[in-house]
């Protein structure tokens, strides 16, 4: 079967006539200042890594928001610009943790399904480097099977209470908001009807955060009790009951974007670097095949970026994608371990602290949007395998 009869959709719309080298140009300054000023630290951070003062740094170079209006403090710059200043902080290892879920798919979302209240209340600060946002999707014992949360909000006067506990919620401490799925109906036979999404303000009374600790010893994974915490109406994405559908479209920003495929770069580059200009067969062999797999993946990338801009349908293809890249962004240190006799050490020189960070990362980053096995679920239905 040809690729085009397997995925109909993959052509995406024309990209524009911008000045990519300029662009890229003027993110590698701001990269480099960043890391003379020590905010940037190579090899030793991801880009979940909280800073606030990274954050700001970005907002005043124009770098949150850029496609958004700017009556909400955006740039009104086209996506694809977007995407290339991405690409360059994430190669970069920039620490983006304080902005990137807001304005990733948060702020997209309460562009699209907010209410003009909750736009102007946030966007801006969003857009500043000021508002953290988490992601409160899965929960103790609801994970892949998303639809089976039990975290509910009851109506009350002025808006709802919310009671129930979400887990895995990066940098939930230091988070101004989480968007909760919530049930605002009970389960009945649709298991997908009855959800709702809530933009929960995380100073409300009746919220507790509790960190968790990962492999590499950080606490950015945290569990969130919420015991009758108020959300104001305010604060409803789309209608009540549209929770399912607007969890799904936030997931295809999740699925689909370099930060699924360049975790790992900054150990490439370094690799690339360590080997040298004249590597022996094996090397070339296995960096050439890596190098391959980056562009072919990012190609797929860019094309269902342009497709949700255009606000097309993007089908099999996010799930594709994030399979694919976060499959590249685990193989990754696996070479490095054949290629390079290296220690692994978080204190050790800048390439030992990256392949380091490599290692403890790598299992998450299959897991975290959704897992494989999920993926390809997804993946099957779509193609009508299942
Ligand atoms: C680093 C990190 C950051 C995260 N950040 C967030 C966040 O900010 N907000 C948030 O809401 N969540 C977050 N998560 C949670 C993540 O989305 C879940 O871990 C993921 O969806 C899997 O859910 P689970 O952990 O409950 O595993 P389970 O759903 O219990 O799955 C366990 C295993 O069983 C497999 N499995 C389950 N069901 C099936 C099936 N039907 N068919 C085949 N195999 C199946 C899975 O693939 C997996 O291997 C994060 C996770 C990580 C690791």
């Amino acid at each position: 079967m040809s690729r085009l009869s397997l995925f109909p959709d993959l052509d995406a719309p024309p990209g524009p006539r911008i000045d990519e080298a300029a662009l890229r140009a003027e993110v590698r300054d701001f990269v480099a200042r960043a890391t003379r000023d020590g905010l940037i630290r190579p090899g030793r951070q991801t880009w979940t890594t909280f800073s606030r003062e990274f954050s700001r740094a970005c907002a005043a170079q124009g770098y949150i928001g850029m496609t958004w209006p700017r009556r909400f403090g955006g740039h009104e710059r086209d996506p694809f610009e977007r995407y290339v200043v991405c690409e360059e902080l994430l190669a970069a290892g920039a620490p983006q943790g304080a902005h990137w879920i807001a304005d990733r798919q948060s702020g997209p979302q309460i562009l699209r399904n907010g209410t003009a209240a909750l736009q102007a209340e946030v966007l801006p600060r969003i857009a500043a480097g000021d508002c953290t946002i988490g992601i409160g999707m899965s929960e103790p014992d609801s994970g892949s099977d998303l639809s089976s949360i039990r975290s509910r909000a009851e109506p009350v006067a002025g808006g709802y209470r919310v009671t129930g506990r979400k887990i895995w919620t990066t940098n939930a401490q230091h988070a101004d908001y989480v968007i909760a799925l919530v049930r605002t109906a009970p389960r009945g036979e649709d298991r997908y009807a009855g959800l709702s999404q809530l933009v929960v303000p995380m100073r409300s009374e009746g919220i507790t955060v509790r960190p968790l600790r990962d492999l590499r010893g950080e606490e950015e994974l945290n569990e969130i009790t919420f015991d009758a915490a108020f959300v104001p109406q305010a604060n409803l994405l789309g209608a009540e009951g549209d929770g399912w559908r607007l969890v799904n479209e936030e997931l295809a920003f999740e699925r689909s974007g370099p930060d699924r495929i360049l975790s790992s770069f900054g150990l490439l580059a370094m690799l690339v670097h360590a080997v040298g200009p004249m590597p022996d067969r094996l090397a070339a062999a296995e960096i050439g095949r890596l190098a391959a797999r980056l562009d072919a993946t990012r190609a797929l990338s860019l094309a269902i970026n342009r497709r949700l801009a255009a606000g097309l349908p993007t089908g099999a293809l996010a799930p594709m994608m994030k399979d694919l890249g976060t499959e590249f962004e685990q193989e990754v240190p696996e070479v490095a371990r054949r290629l390079l006799d290296l220690r692994p050490s978080e204190t050790g020189s800048e390439i030992e602290g990256a392949l380091a960070t490599a290692i403890l990362g790598a299992p998450s980053f299959s897991l975290r949007g959704g897992t494989r096995e999920i993926l390809r679920g997804i993946i099957a239905r779509e193609l009508g395998l299942r």
